[in-house]
């Protein structure tokens, strides 16, 4: 249906539109690929921080500080009046006022009734958090008309139609197809450019729901599915995926390709540049995905493909997860038993506590967990099972690369590298393209740096951005 337009999704991140300057800088992104002869469909993010100030004025009102409730929307009422000042013009501004009084009227009476009865159920929590989408994008639509970008303002919740799991709603795929094939196409044939509010959607009924927080990669990779797009962008604030921290270890280089698979290893390891699991609809349809910084456009990001590019380089990326307390139980007798194990987790699933790595052997279980409070809870129901250590400023290094697969003598170079560094618990993962282990918080920089200079001193240029390494040394040698 859409095979003659080559549609790129373009999604910009809180950031990416936090004020008028950054909202222009995208209006100019977005006219580089109008000039290309891409047909752009535009999804924006609340302006930064105003889904979290949201949900703290639903959270206040729900404790009956009214007061408190508005002069957060009051602030927030502010930002986007200012906002939307700094960028349209007079004309225009009396157009969209009355529009902005409105919403903020409802928003203030939905407060108001929230602090009166003192009850917030899920289904109202969504309503709130969605007039941050709801605003930004009206405001960027309107924007865009005003530049010469001919948008067009769709309301998301007229195409993301999805389940009634209110702060987490499932997508419907086969409506959410039709209402894009009725509302976006029609305005892509018309040369428009369609600008819609990411993370919220709505029930068939036509009740607001949202994606889940961040959900605003995941509008962006159904819209980008249901449109059959050429190719989705991410536009966030750092350059794409990098071969490690460059914090810690700044010889770090940007990774020009990787893959579905290995970015999700990456993600839950602290890579904190988007969640895998959201992009998984562009993914299954074989939609190339790329991580761009609005703030410095020229920079090519990171692709994410669904197979791999060859590398001979064997990993990607090294992440690090820091502030990990390792959790040692030890009972001789009971460990193999029945339903020992089970004990043990249900333990911290009652804590909701997450647990990152386990390791076993024949007396004992070691278990990492993010440090936090309810660890001496925990302890303390574990000392019924058997006894308990833990010990904490532990930081765990997962290396990913699926080129490590089936290759031999990987870890032996990794153990090598670090060999002055003391190791605690090591883990290949099943899906056989990472490898981690704990180490001591303060060992971190020495190993990850001595791990970077090994397997990245020669990296393939296909697949790491080598170019601005060499550009780099040599305006240093200068
Ligand atoms: N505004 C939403 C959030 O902050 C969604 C997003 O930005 O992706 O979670
Ligand atoms: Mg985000």
């Amino acid at each position: 249906m859409t095979d003659d337009l080559r549609i790129v999704v373009m999604k910009f991140g809180g950031t990416s539109v936090e004020n008028p300057a950054a909202i222009r800088r995208t209006a100019e992104i977005v006219e580089t690929r109008r000039k290309r002869g891409q047909m752009p469909v535009v999804v924006v993010s609340a302006m930064s921080k105003v889904t979290d100030q949201l949900l703290a004025a639903a959270a206040a009102a729900e404790r009956g500080d009214r007061n408190g409730a508005l002069a957060i929307s009051s602030r927030l009422r502010n930002r986007h009046l200012d906002a939307a000042s700094a960028l349209l013009s007079q004309a225009a501004l009396t157009e969209m006022r009355p529009w902005l009084e409105d919403q903020f009227q409802a928003l203030d009476d939905l407060l108001r009734g929230l602090a009166a009865v003192q009850e917030l159920t899920p289904r109202t929590t969504d309503l709130v958090a969605s007039y941050g989408e709801r605003l930004s994008s009206r405001i960027i639509g309107w924007y865009y008309t005003e530049c010469g970008l001919n948008g067009a303002h769709v309301d998301a919740r007229t195409c993301i139609l999805t389940d009634d799991q209110h702060g987490k709603a499932t997508p419907l795929e086969a409506p959410i197809e039709q209402s894009l094939r009725n509302h976006v196409l029609p305005l892509l044939r018309a040369r428009h450019i369609p600008v819609l509010g990411g993370f919220i959607g709505s029930t068939q009924a036509g009740v607001t729901t949202t994606l889940g927080r961040g959900g605003s990669d995941y509008t962006g990779a159904l819209i980008g599915r249901g449109l059959n797009a050429d190719s989705i962008e991410i536009w966030t604030d750092v350059d794409g995926i990098m071969t490690t921290d460059p914090r810690v270890c700044p010889d770090a280089l940007r990774v020009k390709t990787i893959s579905f698979e290995e970015a999700a290893e990456l993600a839950y390891f602290g890579a904190k540049v988007l969640h895998p699991a959201t992009i998984l609809p562009a993914v299954q349809k074989n939609i190339p995905v790329w991580v761009l910084n609005s703030k410095d456009p020229e920079n090519n990001g990171t692709q994410i493909t669904a197979v791999a590019a060859h590398s001979r380089t064997p990993f990607k990326s090294i992440a690090i997860k820091r502030r990990l307390t390792i959790i040692d139980v030890v009972a001789s007798r009971m460990l193999m038993t029945h339903g020992y194990l089970k004990a043990i987790f249900e333990v911290f699933d009652r804590h909701k506590c997450p647990v990152d790595m386990v390791s076993t052997s024949e007396v004992s279980v070691s278990l990492t967990v993010d440090s936090n409070e309810k660890l001496p809870a925990i302890a303390a129901e574990l000392s019924r099972l058997a006894d308990v250590k833990y010990e904490a400023s532990k930081a765990l290094i997962c290396m990913v690369g699926g080129n490590i697969r089936g290759q031999r003598g990987i870890a032996a170079q990794v153990f090598t590298a670090i060999r002055h560094v003391n190791v605690r618990m090591i883990s290949q993962g099943a899906s056989e393209i990472n490898m981690s282990f704990m180490i001591e918080e303060e060992d971190v920089e020495e190993a990850v740096c001595a791990l970077h200079q090994h397997f990245f001193q020669d990296p393939d240029p296909e697949v790491f951005d080598v170019a601005s390494r060499t550009a780099a040394t040599a305006s240093t040698e200068r």
